[in-house]
């Protein structure tokens, strides 16, 4: 790895990690989820970064994957998720931590089980690097506390630009024992009373560009460039564009959805409809030492 590229992803895990600090003394019961998400991307630009995905503000029963859209409503409260990248010229700091807003034995004990979780799996990456024993690690801390982790949802390798890159990193013993080479990969265990399961929910808003297509629209042809010069691979939301086109650029999102030009993620619900509780840190496995960029 080169020394210019490791100060990126050193750095944007610094500056992910000052947001964290800023974000937990920022969130009160009852404060806008619109308000909270644009300050702390608001606060990562500040810094010198730039978000890597648009922030995900989860409550309850929904694991991942909702941002706020342009005109919403919805309050801070509940089991809260707070997940949010930076990025500086695509190195990438994923990190995430979840919140109690209702003063809740249950919410605080699925908290602190992520948590312990996410510190035994970075402690067992220093050990091993084997991707299915971090799982394990994650799964036996989990359910030694009576919870399950969620098991269709999993820490991932990351690449310039690439939030996914192909490797998993999984909240169960997969038995596939991935072994992980230097590089940056994000550990994210999820905890729940329930059935350890997510269901695609509701369109998120949340999108990336999949592959550039022809269109005829002129105002789709300008965001689908406008998309590719400034988030490339990496994912955007609906209530960016609108900030910066004003809202007919909805419908411009929904022809190049239609095209194949981007792929629209959905929200990412508990089959039981229980809460979830996430904890998440980006780890640099640089020649075989971890570093946990996001600390
Ligand atoms: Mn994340
Ligand atoms: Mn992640």
């Amino acid at each position: 790895m080169k020394e210019t590229e490791k100060q990126k992803i050193l750095k944007a895990g610094e500056i992910a990690s000052q947001v964290s600090e800023y974000a937990k003394k920022l969130i009160k019961p009852n404060t806008p989820l619109l308000e909270i998400a644009e300050k702390i991307e608001a606060k990562i630009i500040e810094l010198g970064g730039k978000p890597a995905f648009p922030c995900n503000l989860s409550i309850n029963d929904i694991a991942a994957h909702y941002t706020p859209s342009h005109d919403d409503k919805t309050l801070a409260l509940g089991l809260l998720k707070v997940d949010f990248g930076v990025h500086i010229d695509g190195f990438i700091a994923d990190t995430a931590f979840s919140i109690d807003l209702e003063a809740n034995e249950e919410n605080k004990k699925l908290i602190s089980v992520s948590e312990q979780s996410l510190k035994n799996a970075i402690e067992k990456a220093k050990e091993s690097k084997n991707a299915s024993e971090i799982g394990r690690t994650i799964q036996k801390t989990i359910s030694s506390n009576r919870l399950s982790p969620i098991i269709n949802l999993s820490g991932h390798s990351m690449e310039k630009y690439e939030l996914h890159s192909g490797i998993t990193i999984p909240n169960i013993d997969d038995k596939k024992n991935v072994a992980l080479d230097d590089g940056l990969y994000a550990i994210e265990p999820f905890a729940t009373a329930g059935s350890g399961k997510v269901y695609d929910g509701k369109p998120s808003g949340i999108y990336f560009l999949k592959s550039r297509k022809p269109v005829r629209n002129p105002l789709a042809r300008q965001i689908q460039d406008f998309i590719e010069e400034e988030y490339e691979t990496l994912p955007f939301c609906s209530r960016w564009l609108v900030k910066k086109f004003g809202s007919g650029v909805l419908f411009a999102l929904k022809e190049l959805e239609t095209s194949g030009a981007l792929h629209q993620f959905e929200q990412l619900i508990e089959v039981s409809h229980a809460k979830v509780s996430q904890a998440e840190h980006t780890i640099l496995i640089d020649k075989g030492e971890v570093i946990v960029t996001t600390e």
